[in-house]
């Protein structure tokens, strides 16, 4: 049974920081598919929600050629996957949209939700990695913005002060011939986080980017990686090799969803499927 709490939904962003302020512990709700689970298993004692889906700010979601995409706090997974530019120039987003759950909760789940719950698998967040996308938050006292690869910091750990709200997310815009590949592997489709998550990216410049999830504490890029194929012609070989090297540098461990070691084994698997993909893309 759920227990009790308040239920407020401010409809601009000053009106929320007064809740925040006069209700200490508030927890901030988009989409609740990862917040509902908390409140009806009673896993924390929450006597405060917020609803953040009236505030403006939250609904901007916009793709501006030269500026890139920006995807506001309210949005859903679905809108995200269903706007054509994303399935046009950030491919691996568009993919690991589509992945999430199933179609109805997608049309709740946010993809800021997705990183502020900061799973160690959270689906949204390797694309994110990839694209250098940036973490646009606002506090009482001003905004912030904050590099992907700097907001998590443990498991279902992020650099958010209490009193903070991410507004939205953006992504740098990419050029043509730019390329990206998610994927991942999971116990049961639509129900269950993954086992590993991988994007894969070859920028217009020939650069691979690569990140992953549900191999360490939090999402990760994998930047040595990176750098070990810098130079490197998309090939088969290089895909053998990355199906090879990959499980040196990611450290899972075993939980109720699989080994460490088939983790270890699935991520080159996945890998090296994503590379050839790429190839297939025209990736030399
Ligand atoms: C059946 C099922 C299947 C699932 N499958 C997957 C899956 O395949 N892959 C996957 O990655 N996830 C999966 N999930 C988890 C969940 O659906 C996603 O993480 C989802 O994207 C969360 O978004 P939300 O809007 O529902 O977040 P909410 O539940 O509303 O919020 C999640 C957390 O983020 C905080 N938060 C939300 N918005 C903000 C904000 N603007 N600023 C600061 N903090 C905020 C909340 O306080 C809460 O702590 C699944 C969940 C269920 C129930």
């Amino acid at each position: 049974m759920l227990s009790k709490f308040d239920y407020m939904k401010p409809k601009t962003l000053q009106e929320a920081f007064v809740l925040m302020g006069e209700n200490p512990g508030i927890r901030l709700l988009a989409g609740g598919t990862d917040l509902m689970i908390v409140l009806r298993r009673n896993m924390e004692l929450i006597e405060h929600l917020m609803d953040i889906k009236e505030i403006p700010e939250t609904k901007r979601f916009e793709y501006n050629q030269g500026e890139g995409l920006y995807i506001g706090a309210s949005i859903t997974v679905n809108e995200i996957a269903e706007l054509e530019v994303v399935g046009e120039k950030y491919q691996a987003l568009k993919q690991a949209a589509d992945s999430l759950a199933s179609y109805q909760l997608r049309n709740r789940a946010t993809l800021v939700g997705n990183i502020c719950n900061a799973s160690p698998g959270a689906d949204l967040a390797s694309p994110l990695l990839i694209f250098d996308a940036i973490v646009h938050i606002a506090g009482p006292n001003g905004k912030r913005e904050v590099a992907i690869g700097e907001f998590f910091t443990g498991v279902k750990k992020t650099v958010l002060e209490p009193n903070e709200i991410v507004l939205g997310v953006s992504l740098p815009d990419v050029q043509n011939g730019d390329n990206s590949v998610f994927l991942k592997q999971a116990r049961v489709k639509g129900h269950d986080l993954g086992i590993a998550g991988v994007s894969l990216r070859k920028t217009s410049d020939n650069q691979i980017c690569v990140a992953m999830t549900a191999v360490a504490p939090t999402p990760i890029r994998l930047t040595q990686l990176e750098k070990a194929m810098s130079g490197k012609a998309l090939t088969t070989e290089l895909a053998e090799w990355i199906f090879e090297e990959i499980r040196n540098h990611i450290k899972p461990i075993s939980d109720i969803r699989s080994s460490a070691e088939y983790r270890l084994h699935v991520s080159g698997v996945l890998a090296k499927k994503g590379l050839l993909q790429l190839i297939e893309m025209g990736g030399q």
